[in-house]
């Protein structure tokens, strides 16, 4: 019997300064399976203020980019805020003022070329893409939704938010 070898199709994307190989396919029906993003799944207040802005956050760029990648950005892996309340002297500063968030998503394939995230050590030399949205690229699988064992790209971004639930967290 031959073994199907429908999970090995890989294509090239490119996106400014990087080039991946991609196998779209398998990300796509990975992502099709996956029943939500982390941050639907957690009730803190940093996640319940998160996820009604995820149409808001990525750029049309970005938008693009996943689309041809195999990624659904509703669903990512991972959702942590990386502001500190210390920032904010006030309440009314803390409503006012936007907030930021970090996360990330996998695709099933490798940075050819392209800025690595892992090859600088000491910076994380992430990509800004407009004033609030920055992206970095590395070979990684934390928290992954894919089953099989396959290479993956930790697709990694900073954003900043406004904070839009009311309630103020403490720390
Ligand atoms: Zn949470």
């Amino acid at each position: 019997m031959r073994k199907s070898c429908s999970q090995t199709f890989t294509h090239k994307v490119k996106f400014r300064d990087w080039e991946f190989e991609v196998n779209s396919e398998l990300t796509r029906k990975t992502y099709a399976k996956a029943i939500g993003g982390f941050s639907e799944g957690c009730d803190c207040k940093y996640c319940l203020n998160y996820y009604p802005q995820k149409d808001e956050i990525f750029p049309e760029e970005i938008k693009i980019l996943f689309e041809d990648l195999g990624i659904d950005y509703h669903k990512e892996s991972e959702c942590v805020s990386s502001f500190s309340i210390s920032e904010f002297s006030n309440v009314e500063e803390y409503l006012d003022k936007l907030h930021g968030y970090g996360g990330w998503f996998h695709f099933a394939g490798n940075i050819i070329s392209g800025k690595d995230l892992d090859s600088n050590q000491n910076i994380y030399d992430i990509t800004p893409i407009t004033d609030k949205f920055s992206i970095g690229f590395r070979q990684k699988n934390d928290l992954s939704f894919f089953e099989s064992d396959v290479p993956l790209v930790q697709v990694e971004f900073a954003v900043e938010i406004p904070w839009i639930i009311g309630e103020v967290v403490e720390d």
